[in-house]
């Protein structure tokens, strides 16, 4: 189910210098309802293409306010369960609430870097785009063929894919 907005929790991100889930959507698909007329909440987000939303998650765990919510898949959360991350600076606390009642906490750190300064690999190798094409190195290994040819010299294949 994608991901909506609680309009109760919603502030609208007001005195950020930017409206998160707006910002994070890799969709282009929250929106900030200035004047309620879309969605009947004034200065609420709301999910404007929710037909078009990947459940990826990141609105979910980037809305300071714990106000976007999203129903994951049922393969991984039975009926009846949820899954709520809420993250600070430091941290971000996954919930998970089963329908008998049941609730479990995970904690991670997370890493926190100024907008475009992420470092990718930090102190690991990088990665040899080559290692794409070798069944040895990756889980597919052994149970079925893929097609790299789109990936052409980048990863250092022939146009038969081999
Ligand atoms: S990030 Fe959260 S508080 Fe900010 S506008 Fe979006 S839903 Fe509202
Ligand atoms: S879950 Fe991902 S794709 Fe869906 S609205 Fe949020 S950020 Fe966009």
């Amino acid at each position: 189910m994608p991901a909506y907005v609680r309009a109760d929790k919603c502030d609208g991100c007001n005195g950020r210098e930017r409206v998160e889930c707006v910002h994070i959507c890799p969709n282009d698909l929250m929106k900030l309802d200035a004047d309620g007329s879309d969605s009947g909440h004034e200065l609420k987000a709301y999910n404007q293409e929710p037909e078009q939303c990947w459940e990826c998650y990141c609105c979910v765990k980037v809305c300071p306010q714990n106000a976007v919510e999203c129903r994951a898949y049922a393969d991984f959360v039975p009926l009846g369960g949820s899954v709520q991350p809420l993250r600070d600076e430091s941290k971000i606390v996954w919930t998970i609430r089963f329908r008998n009642g049941e609730k479990k906490r995970f904690k991670f750190p997370v890493r926190t870097t100024p907008d475009g300064s992420a470092d990718p690999y930090g102190d690991e190798p990088e990665a040899d785009l080559a290692d794409l094409a070798d069944h040895g190195q990756l889980f597919t290994a052994n149970t079925h063929e893929c097609d790299f040819s789109q990936f052409g010299a980048a990863v250092g294949v022939d146009d038969a894919g081999s």
